[in-house]
């Protein structure tokens, strides 16, 4: 059984904006892969952040834990007030 009490989700910071990016499972086992083997932590990848939409390079080094859920840009601008 696995225990998900606390949810956390893994994310880089935005270059610019400094919100959290967050990777892609590909990248998030990569990272546990890095963790448990020790293996070369320098691996780059290209994320591009969903809030201003600014694409840079980050590496697994780069990829910290959050608590939470991951912030998600939402289409709903037009806000009912009815
Ligand atoms: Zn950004």
């Amino acid at each position: 059984m696995v225990a998900q009490l606390a949810k956390t989700y893994r994310a880089v910071l935005c270059a610019r904006c400094n919100e959290p990016i967050v990777v892609s499972p590909k990248v998030a086992s990569l990272q546990d892969e890095i963790e448990h083997k020790g293996a070369d932590s320098s691996r780059a990848f290209a994320l591009r952040c969903v809030l201003c939409e600014y694409e840079s390079v980050y590496t697994i080094e780069d990829v910290k834990r959050f608590e939470g859920e991951p912030r998600r840009r939402t289409a709903r601008t037009r806000v009912a007030t009815a």
